[in-house]
């Protein structure tokens, strides 16, 4: 049907017409809370309209994707460019966080005894802290599915605790803002799970809400706590393990984990990969990673995952990027040397960047956009087209859509969730929670946001890089997954 070059998908005509992580956790800021989007698929049209107006070359259609279109091409590390043993790494994380709770937060022993269950992780989850309740969500808010603890709510408790919508207010004003979940007064009120850094604090808070509600039944409830104030301490304890400073002091039990066993840990990037970011850089196109980790961090991971020379395979690479302020705030870059950011090194906000191969810690997307755009491309920064590639999808995908009117390509590996030979199906696949990407046949939250945000939706890199850079992908589904979609959608 279609040459073999050429794969064929078409995006919607509604496309036509759409923990916390540790980022978040090394990112203490106010943010100003996000415009609300009164429309996103006006706003992905205006998104549009503007680069064919800035651009006067052949735009490619909304049923096309082309890698060689672009001309500045980002890319996110984790869970993007480097990829996780899922099955090592999310048991890990979550035997941290519960040896946190007990010995640090004086949480009860039986805790330890709780088994950790695969089919309880889902990317994605809410949690509705003062509950104790974790929610999945459809993509205008109704609750899908809900648990107290691990315990699944039946329809008539959601109702009863939710209402007979099975809306929560404070999740519908998530859904029109994400942003403002990252701080400020909803983020104390819900959290969302959105990375392997972070799904396994799901379980934990789970857990930790059945052992109180099992304890207080028999009166013997030693947190003295009259609610579920769990996420506080998961959070002090997602702290403990992910701050910047606890690398290179060694404070943190994950980062050690991963320094004594990376091989358990991280997976080496393949070859073809490696490839298309030589092949897309020699071609004159200016490529930068941006990260929230530390560069010590990320030096540790990307060296194994992408070679000792990584820092080659781009322009520029931004370390403790503090996504997603990166992508709308003026921060200042600072100077990179022996792994440490520069005490006091800030460029001025007009100073251009090296680009070649230089590392910078945190800055912003203007300043980078721009030292690319001359220095690399050759064009004014109003006439490149930008790409950006990543796998959160409030700060990888969403943001830089919304805020930087670029497009993104979302990575989910939840789309190989039925796939027999995915490595880390046990991991992603959940029959507690369903698909992923829909319950009889209504998208979730995060499936309509890939829809609606981003470009192309596909499991990993390696789905990229088997497409040569100036042929075009086409998606055969009307979401822009490629090349696996749900069979619900
Ligand atoms: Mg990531």
């Amino acid at each position: 049907m279609f040459s073999s070059s050429l794969r064929f998908v078409q995006f919607s005509t509604k496309v036509d017409s759409c923990l916390f992580t540790f980022v978040k956790l090394r990112n203490i800021r106010l943010t100003t809370a996000a415009g609300r989007l009164s429309s996103v698929c006006d706003l992905r049209r205006r998104h549009h309209q503007h680069l064919s107006l800035r651009f006067n070359h052949t735009m490619s259609s909304l049923q096309e994707f082309r890698m060689a279109d672009y001309d500045i091409i980002g890319f996110d590390l984790d869970g993007t460019l480097l990829r996780y043993n899922l099955s090592n790494m999310v048991p890990l994380v979550y035997e941290l966080l519960v040896k946190y709770l007990v010995e640090e937060r004086s949480y009860p022993r039986e805790l330890l005894q709780k088994q950790f269950n695969r089919d309880f992780i889902q990317k994605g989850l809410i949690v509705d802290t003062e509950r104790g309740n974790l929610l999945k969500l459809s993509e205008d808010g109704k609750i899908l599915k809900a648990a107290h603890g691990t315990r699944s709510l039946q329809e008539s408790e959601i109702e009863a605790v939710y209402g007979k919508a099975r809306i929560w207010s404070i999740a519908k004003e998530y859904i029109d803002d994400p942003l403002s979940a990252w701080n400020g007064p909803v983020s104390e009120k819900l959290r969302s799970l959105l990375d392997y850094f972070d799904i396994a604090a799901s379980l934990v808070f789970g857990h930790a809400v059945d052992t109180i509600d099992e304890l207080s039944e028999k009166n013997e409830n030693p947190l003295e706590k009259n609610n579920y104030e769990i996420w506080p301490d998961l959070l002090s304890g997602l702290i403990k393990i992910y701050t910047r400073e606890n690398f290179a002091n060694r404070e943190s039990p994950y980062f050690e984990a991963l320094k004594n066993e990376p091989e358990k840990y991280l997976v080496k990037t393949d070859n073809k990969v490696l490839d298309l970011l030589r092949e897309l850089k020699s071609s004159g196109k200016a490529l930068y990673l941006l990260t929230g980790s530390n560069i010590d961090f990320a030096n540790l991971t990307a060296s194994y995952a992408l070679g000792a020379d990584w820092k080659k395979l781009f322009n520029v690479v931004v370390s403790f990027g503090k996504k997603p302020g990166f992508f709308y705030m003026q921060r200042q870059f600072l100077q990179v040397k022996n792994l440490t950011e520069v005490e006091g090194s800030e460029l001025s906000l007009e100073d251009a960047l090296a680009t070649n191969g230089s590392c910078y810690s945190q800055g912003n997307w203007q300043q980078l956009k721009t030292s690319l755009s001359k220095n690399v491309v050759g064009k004014e920064d109003n006439e490149t087209r930008c790409l950006y590639v990543g796998d959160n999808l409030i700060q990888d995908v969403y943001t830089p859509f919304t805020k930087a009117s670029m497009d993104t390509i979302a990575l989910s590996e939840e789309l190989l969730e039925n796939d027999n030979n995915y490595e880390y199906k046990n991991i992603v696949h959940s029959t507690k929670w369903d698909s992923y990407f829909s319950i009889n046949g209504a998208p979730t939250l995060w499936s309509k946001n890939m829809e609606k945000y981003s470009r192309l939706c596909v499991s990993s890199m390696d789905v990229i890089a088997a497409v040569p850079v100036t042929d075009k992908i086409l998606c055969a589904n009307s979401q822009g997954f490629y090349t696996t979609v749900c069979n619900d959608l």
